[in-house]
């Protein structure tokens, strides 16, 4: 027991008849400028006002900004999270999952949805990173199906939303499958001539980078995002070379040659809205 925080600061607080502030109103950003007011940061869409870092998004906040006045409609991705290999590390696989249900309020880390944008009908999945790293097991990888077969049917664009640290390791072997799944769903959009838009957020590594992530028809990132498979260190220590500052970033994949177009996140709408009309001709 803390006698200073637990006896003196109530007393005092009683005294002055004065609450603590709840604290979830003031978060901070990496660059450690300042503290930022949150509900600021909602209306500059998660991007810190201070050092222009594009800070986590949270799935229906993306939604939002990307569809038409807001709305949108979640496609229901009907399995159960499970447990193929009874895993447990330091804790059950079975509780991580409730864990990270209770703290986020969702099922698992991906979202489809349909809507409009810019008036064009699409359909998007996105990795939600707050759910377990956004990491990629069974569930993730039927959720991606279910998005590419929903484009097929609508016969309109399909447009995914990485960020993810990779395969889910928990389920081991089957989280692999999950690469090869998903690669396949993006040859079902090839053969039926359906585009593909992939736009990479930060961060976007391991499994998912290594399958769908980087076959999009056409690769979009966010302004600063890490992408890649393995760490810098880890390639760094494998090659015994040093690899340069920016290596890793969006911008040093736009310079390379891997992906089309790098994005602030206050211009993505308006890219994608070109974007789709350009396609639809
Ligand atoms: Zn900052």
């Amino acid at each position: 027991m803390n006698w200073l925080t637990d006896f003196v600061k109530p007393k005092l607080n009683s005294l002055v008849n004065r609450k603590d502030p709840p604290s979830d109103l003031w978060t901070k950003c990496g660059c450690g400028e300042r503290m930022l007011y949150v509900s600021d940061l909602k209306e500059n869409l998660h991007v810190c006002s201070y050092c222009d870092q594009h800070m986590y998004i949270d799935f229906e906040s993306r939604f939002k900004q990307l569809f038409d006045d807001e709305k949108f409609e979640l496609i229901e991705i009907p399995i159960e999270n499970n447990d193929p290999l009874k895993f447990k590390d330091l804790k059950k696989y079975t509780d991580r999952l409730k864990d990270a249900q209770q703290k986020t309020k969702q099922k698992d880390a991906a979202h489809v949805a349909t809507g409009q944008i810019g008036g064009t009908t699409i359909c998007i999945f996105l990795l939600d990173f707050k759910f377990m790293g956004g990491s990629m097991g069974q569930y993730v990888g039927e959720a991606f199906k279910i998005g590419c077969q929903k484009a097929v049917e609508l016969n309109c664009p399909f447009i995914s939303i990485a960020s993810s640290g990779g395969a889910r390791m928990q389920e081991g072997l089957v989280s692999l499958m999950q690469l090869p799944k998903t690669v396949a769903a993006c040859n079902l959009l090839d053969q039926n001539k359906i585009p593909f838009i992939s736009i990479l957020t930060h961060p976007t590594t391991g499994g998912v980078s290594a399958s769908f992530a980087m076959l999009g028809d056409i690769i979009i990132a966010e302004k600063g995002s890490m992408i890649g498979f393995a760490g810098k260190r880890v390639i760094e220590k494998t090659i015994n070379e040093q690899l340069p500052e920016d290596f890793q970033t969006a911008e040093y994949l736009l310079e390379h040659g891997m992906i089309d177009i790098v994005v602030h996140r206050k211009e993505l709408r308006e890219t994608l809205s070109k974007v789709l009309s350009f396609l639809k001709k």
